[in-house]
């Protein structure tokens, strides 16, 4: 009776064990399905992940521009209003004219593509020259100041502040001052890839086609920086490549009285003068201020007001 009872509980036991290994083995089964199917989840997600990444990749790349604007305007909040968020971008432009703009790259031209510092010196002439703009309320003033005189300057835009600003770039050309190229977002070019110097130039010159219909043929580097490539490229799309050679300084808050003292010092005949109508607004303020009074002394000293085509010609 023993035996039975010992043989039914190793039946039992078998039987106990059997469930037990099928249970097991199922679980095991269904783990590693949700596993497979986690797995194959992350596959997906990875496989979706790389080109996600790469188009934000791309995207970051276009976008860089629109960032610095960003942060522009995060710095520029409170204290100018929206408008004027373009001042910002003038201030990495002022930042880099701090570096750049007062030492150009390369003073003496390699290979034979030029860069212009200035025009004719057997001529009384003077080009006005105004960067990184347009914005809406300082380059109104300006082209006031440049009306009653009836004096006509050459505008260096920016790509997206004019695009910004449509309204006042018309205007400045409507009221027969030229304009220049001057790049998308102020960028420096020897620090880019060829393509971003490619786009940075085109995007300006197909907005200003669209605006005018015609393409600008003069291009200002922002920070008048160049190198040999870059001078290359700039002349194979078709542009001068034009700097200066007065630095009013205005970009660095400069006074009215030192602004003065530098056209005094560095005006020649042919003379290139260097400022802004787009940046910070009370730098810009010295500009607006000066600008009747530079204008009058340049006019006593004898000379005549040109654009920068003309005073090239
Ligand atoms: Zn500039």
């Amino acid at each position: 009776m023993r035996g039975k009872t010992e043989m039914k509980k190793h039946i039992f036991n078998i039987f106990l064990m059997a469930i037990l290994g099928i249970f097991v083995i199922t679980g095991c089964t269904m783990a590693g399905a949700s596993d497979l199917s986690t797995d194959s989840d992350n596959d997906e997600k990875d496989i979706q992940n790389v080109p996600v990444q790469s188009v934000e990749h791309i995207d970051n790349n276009e976008n860089e521009e629109e960032d610095i604007i960003d942060s522009d305007e995060d710095k520029n909040e409170g204290i100018v209003e929206d408008e004027d968020n373009e001042n910002i971008n003038d201030n990495s432009d002022n930042k880099g004219n701090n570096a750049n703009e007062t030492e150009p790259e390369e003073k003496s031209d390699s290979g034979n593509i030029k860069i212009h510092y200035s025009g004719d010196g057997t001529k009384k002439l003077a080009a006005l020259t105004f960067d990184d703009g347009p914005e809406s309320e300082l380059t109104p003033q300006i082209l006031d100041i440049l009306d009653e005189y009836n004096v006509k300057a050459t505008f260096f835009v920016v790509g997206q502040n004019a695009a910004r600003n449509t309204d006042v770039l018309k205007d400045i050309h409507a009221r027969g001052h030229e304009i220049g190229n001057h790049s998308w977002s102020h960028k420096y070019l020897p620090k880019i890839s060829k393509k971003s110097k490619e786009n940075e130039i085109l995007k300006t010159e197909e907005l200003l086609i669209d605006v005018f219909g015609e393409h600008v043929p003069i291009f200002r580097p922002p920070y008048g920086a160049v190198k040999t490539q870059d001078k290359q490229l700039i002349d194979s799309l078709g542009y001068k490549i034009v700097n200066w050679s007065v630095d009013t300084r205005d970009w660095a808050g400069t006074s009215g009285e030192q602004m003065m003292k530098y056209v005094k010092q560095q005006l020649k005949p042919g003379g290139i003068i260097l400022m802004h109508n787009s940046g910070n607004a009370k730098t810009v303020k010295n500009t607006v201020d000066t600008l009747p009074i530079m204008i009058d002394w340049i006019i006593e000293q004898g000379y005549e007001f040109v654009t920068v085509t003309e005073i090239l010609d």
